[in-house]
């Protein structure tokens, strides 16, 4: 039987044929092309820019509102937004706010969390609803629910990278910052059943390593055949080129890469420190960075992520591990568009009610368990 991305397999079979890269992984959604506001290299007029930024803290302070930005977003969205952060920090700081209207430049998984988790005087809203996830995508409610049948006792870990309709049907949820410590307090507290999750293949060999790490047998752990596309394609060949051009440099990689695998046995044979080479979650790789004796530093991540650590410590010289890392998806979001959404209160994000009720279980554990 060929297998395909979004299946579900013991973690064994699918740790052997991620690293053999022998599953397609491709984006299962059309990737938008990315509009030129968004570009990285994207210089606006210098008049024009000052009257966007004018207008937009106008209409903040009118509506009452806050601008939550995710570490990939263009350099002038990230300057004006009250909050920069990964997906459990935006989900954090959104569920503490009082504001009136919360506009997320993100993508909508992270913006059904602020739907689910708002009060009932809030408003959230997307600048742009063409804004998903590859990832997110791989993982479809019929695959897990018949795992479910199959496994009756056995408990679903999703990542936060999922559909809200999978977060419905899950245990646990985490984020890349928490990923292990969710998975730990999840083996802890239900010993011997089978174990989910979901949907990321390589963070799935990540938590294989947690489980090995604590001693645990990782014969109970299943995981799914998903990547996200863009970290995907960051390869062992593009850290190791990096590394040859830049001889003492540390290496940091988001622990959804695909060279996530030969990061980990670089460490584990004890060829290279872990001052110098660590697998980190978007947040996680600030205090890496700041921590590190080497003053230049390889990132393996989508390429927005460097602009708020090299803005958090200035001196340190960051080297993307791929330039090509960029998220069409992130980057549908535009300065323009925030403004948009701020004026005409669009795109107004809502979950079902009773969706949402269930959804809100996982993602309450997610955000206690830090
Ligand atoms: S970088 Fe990957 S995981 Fe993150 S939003 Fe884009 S497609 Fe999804």
């Amino acid at each position: 039987m060929t297998i395909k991305a979004g299946d579900i397999l013991s973690a064994r079979e699918a740790i052997l044929l991620a690293e053999a890269e022998a599953v397609d992984l491709s984006p299962p959604i059309e990737i938008p092309p990315i509009p030129p506001e968004a570009h990285p290299n994207f210089t606006r007029d210098q008049k024009k820019h000052v009257e966007l930024i004018e207008n937009i803290q106008k209409l903040k302070r009118e509506r009452k509102a806050i601008i939550l930005a995710h570490n990939y977003m263009p350099k002038d969205i990230q300057d004006i937004a009250d909050v920069v952060g990964d997906s459990l920090l935006l989900a954090q700081k959104g569920k503490e706010s009082n504001a009136t209207v919360l506009v997320e430049a993100s993508v909508r998984f992270m913006q059904d969390i602020l739907a689910v988790m708002k009060k009932p005087h809030q408003t959230v809203l997307a600048p742009d609803l063409g804004a998903l996830c590859s990832l997110a995508a791989h993982a479809k409610p019929e695959k897990v629910l018949e795992w479910k049948e199959a496994y009756p006792d056995g408990i679903v870990i999703s990542y936060v990278n999922t559909d809200i309709r999978i977060k419905a049907i899950s245990d646990y949820c985490c984020a890349s910052a928490n990923s292990p410590k969710v998975i730990r307090y999840a083996t802890i507290h239900h010993p011997d059943v089978p174990i989910l999750f979901l949907p990321d293949v390589y963070l799935g060999l990540y938590a294989a390593d947690i489980l090995k790490k604590a001693g645990e047998s990782i014969d109970r752990l299943w995981l799914m055949m998903g990547a996200c596309h863009v970290h995907d394609r960051i390869k062992p060949s593009h850290v190791e080129e990096e590394l040859r051009k830049n001889p003492g440099a540390a290496v940091v990689a988001h622990s959804e890469c695909s060279c996530v695998s030969s990061c980990i046995q670089k460490i584990a044979s004890g060829k290279t420190p872990e001052a110098l080479m660590q697998i980190r979650s978007t947040q996680g790789m600030i205090d890496f960075v700041r921590n590190t004796p080497s003053d230049t530093v390889i990132m393996a991540t989508e390429v927005g992520n460097i602009y708020p650590i090299e803005k958090a410590i200035p001196g340190k010289r960051i080297i993307p591990a791929s330039k090509e890392a960029i998220c069409a998806f992130m980057k549908q979001n535009t300065l323009e568009k925030v403004y948009a959404s701020l004026r005409d209160l669009k795109y107004e994000i809502t979950v079902d009610r009773e969706l949402a009720e269930r959804a809100r279980i996982p993602i309450e554990k997610m955000l206690a368990i830090v």
